[in-house]
């Protein structure tokens, strides 16, 4: 089946002081009805800038600078503006923004920015789409008139959440894309906020995009993964396999940093060294060869493109596939 979206060959720079660096370089990823696909890599990896990419809502002094984006019944979103743009964000693509980001206003009601939402969208039955939000809110155990009367500030984390779901799905986007949906939440209300997430995808017949830090969660919802390092994606198939076999070193390194963290909270750091910064990504070669156990010099000269490696399992990695030890951690890199 043809993809709800297709991201091809994307490229977002900020300009900096040095240049235009790029956040996320020549990315491809699709997103597929009925299908949650995790996005999962360290803070700083470039998650939220290519999922804003998506809206074509990267902030100031970003841009695209390369790809496009397909959205289904849309067209290249990369290339609207104005008006088009702004009715594609929320009718065709629901976006739940990272907490940091602060999609809701706290100076107004939930009730009054969804009115805001249905008017900015042209929709004239504004009591239908009140009590479709009021539906979607008692579906997600929230009481839907007192959500619509509160302010952001009385409601809790979960309920927070849960609202912006909401609000992301009133006017049927058949794509939803979730940033850090559970960072700022308890463990109870995480699994709740999932739960929900995983009902409204299925009901909906959703393509949905996670995107988190956590592989915990993503290995729980997502059916695909897309693992993300230094504005590349890095490795990407089907959950179950890759954390079986995972292919590339960064995803085995990650995954052995999650086995650590659920082992011993207290002890665990994420990975060894430090993610890169936008200007070590201008550099050529692999984004990752600093940390790799397994670098060879060819990583110093090229960046190795993302290729099938294996039916539906791919890797952008120099090393022979075959040899890579399946399953296990990557040899802590001293520091
Ligand atoms: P986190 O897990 O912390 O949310 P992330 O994976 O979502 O991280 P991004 O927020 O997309 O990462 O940032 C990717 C890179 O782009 C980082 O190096 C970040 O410092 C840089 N960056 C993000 N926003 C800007 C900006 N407005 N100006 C300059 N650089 C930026
Ligand atoms: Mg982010």
């Amino acid at each position: 089946p043809s993809a709800e979206v297709s991201i091809r060959d994307l490229t977002v720079v900020y300009r900096t002081d040095h240049g235009d660096l790029p956040a996320v370089s020549h990315a491809n990823l699709d997103l597929h009805a009925g299908q949650i696909t995790g996005l999962v890599g360290e803070s700083g990896s470039g998650k939220s800038t290519l999922a804003l990419s998506l809206l074509n809502a990267v902030p100031e002094p970003g841009r695209i600078s390369t790809g496009s984006i397909h959205v289904a019944g849309v067209g290249d979103v990369t290339r609207l503006s104005g008006r088009r743009l702004r009715r594609t964000r929320g009718s065709a693509l629901g976006y739940v923004f990272q907490a940091s980001q602060n999609s809701l206003n706290p100076l107004k009601t939930i009730g009054r920015q969804l009115l805001d939402l249905g008017r900015s969208h042209d929709v004239e039955d504004l009591r239908g789409l009140v009590n479709r939000a009021k539906d979607l809110c008692e579906r997600m155990g929230l009481d839907g008139t007192r959500v619509l009367d509160s302010y952001q500030h009385e409601l809790s984390g979960g309920m927070r959440q849960r609202a912006g779901i909401v609000l992301a799905l009133v006017l049927n986007a058949k794509v939803l894309i979730l940033d850090e949906p559970t960072t700022a939440l308890d463990m109870i209300s995480q699994a709740a906020v999932l739960d929900i997430v995983r009902g409204v995808h299925r009901e909906h017949d959703l393509a949905t995009l996670v995107v988190t830090h956590d592989m915990g969660v993503v290995s729980e919802i997502a059916e695909r993964l897309a693992v993300m390092y230094g504005g590349r994606i890095v490795e990407h198939g089907p959950t179950t396999e890759l954390l079986r076999r995972p292919s590339h070193p960064y995803t085995r390194a990650l995954i052995g940093a999650t086995a650590r963290i659920v082992g011993d909270t207290g002890l665990a750091r994420a990975l060894p060294g430090r993610p890169p910064d936008l200007t070590t990504l201008a550099r050529r070669g692999c984004v990752f060869r600093d940390r790799c156990p397994i670098a060879m010099p060819v990583c110093e000269e090229t960046d190795p493109a993302l290729t099938e490696w294996a039916p539906d399992r791919y890797r952008a990695c120099h090393a022979d596939p075959t040899h890579s030890t399946p399953g296990t951690a990557a040899a802590p890199v001293p520091a």
